[in-house]
């Protein structure tokens, strides 16, 4: 399992083949080519990408 890129924390649950979701910061993960995409649900259950938030580096996955 990996760490969040948002809040280095390790509670994260599986959602889906690739989907992961972190409790702690109530973010959605998406795995994509050992990458991570990560994503805010709002209120209206929309995604907003966070994305420009990380660097390379942050986003890619370190098992
Ligand atoms: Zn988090």
């Amino acid at each position: 399992m990996f760490v969040c890129p948002n809040c280095n924390g390790k509670n994260i649950g599986k959602i889906g083949a690739r989907h992961y979701y972190c409790w702690n910061c109530f973010i959605e993960l998406s795995v994509i080519h050992n990458r991570l995409a990560i994503h805010q649900v709002e209120s209206d259950g929309s995604l907003s990408s966070l994305d420009d938030l990380f660097t390379e580096n942050e986003r890619r996955i370190q098992w």
